[in-house]
């Protein structure tokens, strides 16, 4: 069975091809520039391959829920260009097959549950710190959506006593985006964040940051493992840093064997850049699995 994935993201799309084990047979990728441009490179791709279904995982905010007039829309997207765009239903004017849709991180955290770091347990959290923060969560087998999808990366979270920069998320300024993305870093310090050196004060501040927003989940949704990815967990001394500030932050409050272990339950990706295109593949097969009669979501 031949599957499609497309990891599309703000910066560039990532289309592949595999079969429903998550063996990649071929995959492309190319810039992000207008709608247009980029679904006819996605439908080129894809043209070659007698696909049974497509997974798709979109750069967002987009519009989940199967009730509403802009279902599978962009929504409110900085990128001019493609706010409030009907993404999905291009797709399904295009390729009569079912597509499976939901957020980028939400489908890369669905690959990493599926196939790579979380792939013993039934729930997880996949968090990217990158351009921007986000974070997916499966629970009990599924993507968690609700009246669309969390919005994790933008959670409030205690300001560090020696950091008073004021936060680049454009709609909340030091929401945990704002003060702990990889340009938040950058802005901070005036630096590159692959620049600063492993002593850097601002590795502490970044950390502590984490360690909340960590807290904060495993408290709302009590995942069984935690995958951090993205170009900034990418300063591996963070992950330590996290484990420690977690563990004093949470004071021994939720006592549960795997909390014992943070070294197992906080951990890097294991998919790296084929998450989302394998993640997109089981999202797909499981649509499909479930609504074995219908063409398209
Ligand atoms: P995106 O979020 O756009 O998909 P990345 O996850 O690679 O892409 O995130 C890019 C951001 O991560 C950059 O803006 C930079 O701030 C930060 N970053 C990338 N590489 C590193 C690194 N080696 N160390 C620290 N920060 C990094
Ligand atoms: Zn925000």
């Amino acid at each position: 069975m031949l599957i499609g994935a497309v990891e599309a993201g703000g910066t560039k799309f990532v289309c592949g091809v595999g079969n429903e084990k998550g063996d990649i047979i071929d995959y492309t990728s190319f810039p992000t520039t207008g709608p247009e441009q980029t679904l006819y490179a996605v439908y080129d791709y894809f043209s070659a391959y007698n696909l049974q279904a497509l997974g798709v995982g979109s750069f967002g905010p987009i519009d989940l829920d199967s009730q509403s007039k802009t279902y599978g829309y962009i929504t409110a997207t900085p990128k001019r260009a493609w706010t409030n765009y009907p993404f999905l239903q291009m797709l399904k004017e295009h390729f009569s097959i079912p597509i499976a849709f939901s957020t980028d991180v939400n489908i890369a955290a669905f690959g990493e549950y599926t196939f790579g770091a979380a792939r013993d347990l039934n729930s997880c959290i996949y968090m990217t710190v990158g351009t921007g923060i986000g974070v997916g969560a499966v629970v009990g087998g599924d993507i968690l959506h609700g009246m669309s999808h969390p919005e994790m990366g933008h959670i409030f979270v205690k300001r560090h006593p020696r950091d008073s920069f004021s936060g680049v998320c454009s709609y909340h300024g030091d929401c945990l985006e704002g003060l702990a993305s990889g340009p938040a870093i950058e802005q901070r310090w005036n630096e590159k964040a692959y620049n600063l050196p492993v002593q850097h004060q601002g590795w502490e501040i970044e950390a502590d940051y984490l360690a909340q927003a960590l807290m904060n989940y495993i408290l709302i949704l009590s995942p069984k493992r935690i995958i951090l990815g993205g170009g900034v967990m990418k300063q591996t001394h963070l992950f330590p840093m996290i484990r420690r500030k977690l563990d004093f932050y949470m004071n021994n409050y939720i006592q549960h064997p795997l909390l014992q272990e943070l070294d197992t339950y906080i951990v890097p990706a294991s998919l790296g850049d084929l998450a989302g295109l394998k993640g997109g593949i089981a999202f797909a097969k499981q649509f499909i699995t479930r609504n074995p009669k219908t063409t398209s979501e």
